[in-house]
């Protein structure tokens, strides 16, 4: 077995939580004004070499269950930004597992796919340190140099606290990732929320201003849907708002977008050339939704809808403007006797 020396990330901190991390002012100027994730990786690959002597840095992030992606790197190219590195049988991923940063003092004695690439490409040495906040393992932080046998334990506890901070960061960002998805995605259907909407259209509106790329905009409303509630009880409505939001999502397809804007209301945006084309997603959605049957209380449960379809207009000074002029064509759905699509 080639020469490697193995840490616990807790101990190797306490151990040495008196020794002195020493940046420049530059690099902390630079992370402060980054504005996502990628680029607080970038600006931490960019600057380790100024903390701990290295001449190749990586940070490798999970891209699936068995493989690893190089996210940033600086310095020597041994391996390539995007690349994706195998859990079983490499030094990152074996880090990635144990969750213990580990030295290799020779690259070239380890048989190991990312030690070859090292080593092949005039690499000596490397230490690679697990990014781990509460206890989850989000990646790791590896450094490599020409000189074999060239980091000691300072080295590794320096890394570890580098490490350590960009896991914090990535669990971070995580979370807020994970709460503007919440913030968007109605609980009861699972599509997104009258907020979601409202900032998709926003967006819409302003491209069609600066670009001339328009847009429709139809609002689906379920007919009598308080006579079903009233009729067969408010779970069996649900429900039905449940499978008319698959249905519906399901005819549309991925490329337009789908909201529920209020209680047994939702609407579309709707990217396509011809009214002709819009008209036919319309129908198929309507005409989907009308021939769906759900079961409650082994009863099957049927239920139809109106729709109102609007194309955005250069008179339109505002999106809410585009907005009235669907729910009056949704309006006009109702009175001619609902279960059909009306355009304005
Ligand atoms: P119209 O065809 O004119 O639209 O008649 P409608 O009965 O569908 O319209 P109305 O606005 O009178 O009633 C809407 C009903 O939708 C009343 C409300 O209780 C019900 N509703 C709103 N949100 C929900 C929900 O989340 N679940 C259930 N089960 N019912 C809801
Ligand atoms: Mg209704
Ligand atoms: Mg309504």
């Amino acid at each position: 077995m080639h020469q490697e020396r193995v840490f616990e990330p807790d101990c190797l901190l306490k151990s040495h939580s008196n020794n002195k991390v020493c940046f420049p002012i530059a690099f902390i100027s630079l992370l402060t004004q980054a504005t996502d994730l990628q680029q607080v990786l970038d600006i931490a690959a960019e600057w380790v070499d100024t903390i701990i002597p290295c001449d190749r840095v990586s940070v490798a992030i999970p891209e699936n269950t068995h493989q690893l992606k190089v996210f940033a790197f600086h310095g020597n190219k041994a391996i390539p930004l995007d690349m994706l590195i195998p859990i079983e049988n490499s030094f990152v991923g074996r880090v990635f597992q144990t969750q213990k940063l580990t030295i290799c003092d020779h690259v070239q004695q380890s048989l190991e796919i990312d030690c070859t690439l090292l080593s092949s490409h005039g690499l000596s040495c490397c230490m690679d340190a697990p990014l781990i906040n509460n206890g989850i393992c989000y990646g790791t932080l590896n450094i490599a140099h020409k000189e074999g046998a060239f980091y000691n334990e300072q080295h590794a506890a320096l890394l570890q606290s580098i490490a350590s901070w960009l896991a914090l960061n990535i669990a971070l960002h995580t979370q807020a990732q994970r709460m503007e998805q919440l913030a968007s995605i109605d609980d009861l259907t699972r599509v997104p929320n009258r907020r979601k909407f409202m900032n998709t259209i926003e967006n819409k509106f302003k491209n069609y201003k600066a670009t001339g790329k328009g847009f429709y905009v139809a609002i689906l409303d379920l007919d009598n849907f308080k006579l079903l509630n009233d009729n067969h009880g408010h779970d069996a409505g649900d429900l039905m708002l449940v499978k008319s939001a698959d249905v519906a999502k399901f005819v549309i397809g991925k490329q337009d977008f789908l909201a529920r804007i209020g209680g047994e209301e939702f609407a579309f945006i709707i990217e396509r050339d011809s009214w002709a084309e819009v008209v036919e997603a319309m129908e198929a959605v309507r005409y989907s939704i009308a021939s769906l049957k759900v079961e409650h209380n082994n009863q099957p449960i049927g239920i139809t809808t109106s729709i109102g379809v609007t194309h955005v207009r250069p008179q339109d000074a505002t999106f809410g403007e585009t907005i009235v002029r669907a729910d009056q064509a949704l309006y006009v759905a109702k009175e001619r006797g609902r279960n059909c699509v009306e355009l304005l």
